[in-house]
């Protein structure tokens, strides 16, 4: 659990790194620490809290990651919860539902899906969710690297990915 989420100088996410390689890129001056863990690590003369989260300092050009609008990767964007009642689900309790519904021209892409239990899915209709009273619990956005490959995720890492800026996301559902 000691992988360090590194951010961009812009707080975009550029990717997942080991302690080792975030410590000496502080030492070398050239990232910031942002969040620290509980663990340190010690040398004959100094101690370490490792860091969570480091910024660089200059903007790193990278090439951005498309993640694909599939009805997995929804449904671990929004961690098995209905984004209506908040309940958590099985995968298979669970549908997608197009906030503005397809009928009203809602599209399939990141903004305008979320995962929804089906007695709200089926409350909702083919409503928008004012129509419909119902309020979605978070605004829906583009993860920036694949849900699945957040194996060590950790929890001082989420407001920087849920905050962070979208990306392009028009991709169709699968
Ligand atoms: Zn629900």
């Amino acid at each position: 659990m000691n992988n360090v989420l590194v951010l961009n100088a812009s707080y975009e996410i550029l990717n997942i790194t080991r302690w080792q390689r975030a410590l000496c890129l502080i030492f070398a001056g050239k990232a910031e620490v942002l969040e620290t863990g509980d663990i340190s690590v010690h040398s004959p003369s100094i101690e370490v809290r490792l860091p969570s989260v480091i910024r660089m300092r200059h903007y790193v050009r990278k090439p951005r990651i498309l993640v694909p609008v599939s009805r997995n990767n929804i449904l671990m964007r929004d961690r098995y919860t209905c984004q209506y009642c908040g309940l958590v689900k099985k995968p298979s309790d669970l549908t997608i539902d197009h906030v503005m519904p397809r009928s009203l021209g809602g599209e399939s892409y990141w903004e305008n899906l979320v995962a929804a239990c089906k007695k709200c899915n089926s409350k909702k209709g083919n409503r928008t969710p004012e129509m419909a009273g119902m309020k979605l619990r978070k605004k829906p956005r583009a993860p920036q690297f694949i849900p699945s490959l957040q194996i060590n995720y950790r929890d001082d890492w989420e407001k920087y990915i849920l905050y962070a800026a979208p990306i392009n996301s028009r991709t169709a559902v699968n």
